[in-house]
């Protein structure tokens, strides 16, 4: 199955914002394919005496064929060539129903071939180009029907000119409403895990999604026998900002430490809001002394903040901050968090705004 999926569409990816493309990609390469080898068989039975077609017909069909096989050949492995080979294919097949309506007079039904275009000019190309496809094939059948060497009656092109109108009709709708709905579906289930997963005040991970985070970080590390550490971080008198200022610059000064905090670090690291005033971070690869290097970092980043409350009245914080480094093969995610916690009081208990390691007992 992998290998006739590599056959067909080549080596491609796409990101998970391009769904749609990927579709209208898989389509596109499905349809040519599918097209070439009609024709192909169609000019095959031909040629074997069976079903002999309009030898003017049968060039186009030859035509149609190598042309939809060089269409195929050009797009496949290069998704940037979507558009323009949807519409080189798209004008092949208007050329190959034109074609079968002046060479194939015998057939009534060869028309249909204009109706089963509609839906594919919209899912490859979109609206406008279907409606445009729409009304040029409905304004073509009616205007050139009686240049046809069998024209249709009065009544089949009625019947004929209606369906296209129905099929355009109801596919302008339906594609602009089905993409639409999609879209927005993706948008509000990528905000709904963001809201999921993220604290709403200073946007780093909520507590639930950090600790899960971490536990997998935990499970990969002791796969692959890495060191790994956590920091506590505790603002200092953060209750005494409340009080003083107010709740809301209280909210300010979260949002603030927890940017710093953020921009203190590597981009593979991870900061969690674990409590009101509390932040914890987790250090893949690191170990003690790159730890207490990163927790001075932050230590200090938060001490330089001047964080502005009104015009020209800023506020100074600082933050006590506990480190603790992985060190028994099998420990959880909560003793490694507990042990950093022990190291950020006893931070808080030498007097604030320092680094303390977690030292193997608690202080
Ligand atoms: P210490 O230096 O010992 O850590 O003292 P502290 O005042 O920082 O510690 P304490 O735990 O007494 O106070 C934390 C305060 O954080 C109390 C609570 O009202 C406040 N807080 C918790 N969540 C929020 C929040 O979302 N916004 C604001 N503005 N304040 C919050
Ligand atoms: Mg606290
Ligand atoms: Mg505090």
């Amino acid at each position: 199955m992998d290998t006739l999926r590599q056959l067909v569409f080549g080596d491609v990816a796409f990101e998970t914002s391009e769904e749609h493309l990927e579709f209208q990609y898989k389509f596109l390469c499905v349809v040519m394919l599918a097209s070439a080898a009609i024709t192909g068989l169609l000019v095959f039975v031909s040629a074997s005496g069976s079903n002999p077609i309009d030898p003017e017909h049968v060039r186009s069909m030859n035509i149609f064929t190598a042309g939809s096989i060089l269409f195929w050949l050009a797009l496949r492995g290069r998704k940037a060539w979507f558009l323009p080979v949807a519409w080189g294919f798209q004008v092949l097949c208007v050329l190959e129903y034109v074609s079968a309506l002046y060479y194939v007079s015998v057939d009534e039904l060869r028309a249909i071939w204009f109706m089963t275009n509609i839906p594919g000019v919209y899912l490859l190309l979109g609206q406008r180009a279907g409606f445009v496809v729409t009304l040029g094939t409905a304004l073509g059948l009616s205007v050139f029907n009686a240049d046809l060497p069998s024209p249709y009656s009065p009544n089949a092109l009625a019947t004929l000119v209606s369906g296209v109108i129905f099929l355009g009709f109801f596919f302008h709708f339906y594609a602009d409403r089905s993409i639409s709905y999609f879209v927005r579906m993706r948008d509000s289930n990528k905000q709904l895990y963001y809201m999921a997963m993220h604290d709403q005040l200073t946007e780093v991970f909520n507590a639930r999604a950090y600790y899960q985070v971490c536990d997998c970080f935990i499970a990969q590390s002791q796969r692959s026998s890495a060191a790994y550490a956590v920091l506590f971080i505790d603002l200092d008198h953060f209750k005494s900002i409340n009080d003083t200022h107010g709740h809301a610059v209280g909210d300010v000064v979260l949002r603030k430490a927890a940017e710093c905090i953020r921009k203190s670090l590597r981009a593979s690291d991870i900061v969690g809001r674990v409590g009101g005033e509390e932040f914890s971070v987790f250090l893949p690869n690191a170990n003690a002394d790159g730890a207490f290097q990163a927790a001075e970092n932050i230590r200090k980043a938060i001490e330089a903040l001047s964080i502005e409350i009104a015009p020209e009245r800023s506020l100074k914080i600082t933050a006590s901050i506990g480190v603790a480094v992985h060190q028994q093969p099998d420990q959880t995610m909560q003793e490694i968090q507990s042990k950093a916690d022990l190291a950020m009081y006893s931070a808080k208990k030498s007097g604030r705004n320092r680094v303390s390691s977690f030292s193997g007992a608690p202080a």
